[in-house]
């Protein structure tokens, strides 16, 4: 069994992504009103070796071995660039296996310099621009006390200069907070100065932090891509705004921790729950079993198994 690596899991813009865990839930340096793992308990801003590097590296080099993945992808159950071993975990995977490499991040660390060189390494850096300016920033996000607009666009701008791979960007649209047209002329000028690769539009699909938070209109979210277009090449413009399709991965041996392992990083709906159970022609009872350490939320007429460590 494993306790750092899940899936792979179909992810909306990796493919068959096995997930490397590096930060417990929830340590972050940014609490925003839409995250699928609920409000941040742990608010800080420095690195903390949360884990000692030699065991997730004794996960890596067995999961790498037996799983069929398309990406190795960096993750936490918050920011994974908080955690002081992750330079030493990507060192191992780009010498040890030969899948790309890519880590899910909000981008705020790029300010400091070692984080900058530990994710040069990687071939795919997703950050987070959900804002243009300080105050929807501050909305939204909700960063650390020590993390400013000007600041979190900085980082990511110094990154764009020493980075030769893809720096791909999302931005979260929660209605009536960042998806009015102001809100894209702002953004757009964000991604001016450090140039995504790729802008993905997400909704919030899975059940936010914030019970209030709604997604866009579609005529909204259309009206966002067009304006943003004026800034970044429309064929560098993705809209996400539908749930994962495919199939999750889950160890026969093990399935119950296996399910929990993927729920502990992003609710999934029963019915994609109930499909891995099918399709692994296992007993339904661990549906039963997995209720026990999850919440029902529905959230936009939808319901989802929310993973509770209470
Ligand atoms: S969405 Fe990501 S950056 Fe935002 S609070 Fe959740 S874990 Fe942190």
């Amino acid at each position: 069994m494993f306790h750092y690596i899940f899936g792979p899991v179909p992810s909306r813009r990796l493919g068959r992504s096995l997930g490397v865990n590096v930060v417990p839930l929830k340590y972050c340096n940014f609490n925003c009103i839409y995250c699928q793992l609920g409000r941040t308990r742990y608010m800080i801003n420095d690195l903390r070796m949360f884990y000692p590097p030699r065991d997730i590296i004794r996960e890596l080099g067995v999961a790498t071995r037996i799983r069929n993945y398309d990406y190795l992808t960096f993750i936490g159950d918050g920011e994974p660039t908080l955690y002081a071993g992750l330079g030493e975990l990507i060192q191992w995977a780009r010498n040890n296996q030969d899948k790309p490499l890519a880590i899910l991040t909000n981008g705020a660390k790029l300010i400091d310099e070692n984080v900058r060189t530990w994710l040069s390494e990687l071939d795919v850096v997703k950050v987070s621009t959900d804002a243009g300016n300080e105050r929807t920033f501050r909305l939204i996000n909700r960063p650390h006390r020590e993390i400013t607009f000007d600041k979190f666009i900085e980082g990511i701008e110094k990154f764009r200069d020493i980075f030769n791979g893809q720096i791909w960007t999302e931005i979260m649209l929660v209605r009536g907070v960042n998806d009015n047209e102001d809100s894209a002329e702002h953004i757009g000028n964000a991604l001016g100065r450090y140039r995504p690769d790729r802008v993905y539009l997400m909704v919030p699909t899975r059940p936010p932090a914030e019970p209030w938070v709604m997604p866009p209109t579609s005529e909204a979210l259309i009206t966002f891509a067009k304006v943003l277009s004026k800034y970044v090449n429309s064929d560098r413009i993705f809209i996400i705004d539908y749930i994962e399709r495919g199939e999750f991965h889950i160890d026969k041996n093990d399935p119950v921790n296996s399910l929990l392992g993927i729920l502990r990083i992003q609710p999934m709906t029963v019915e994609q729950v109930m499909d891995v159970i099918r399709r692994n022609n296992l007993d339904m009872a661990i549906l039963d079993y997995v209720r026990k350490f999850t919440k029902e939320v529905m959230f936009n007429g939808i319901k989802y198994l929310v993973y509770s460590s209470e």
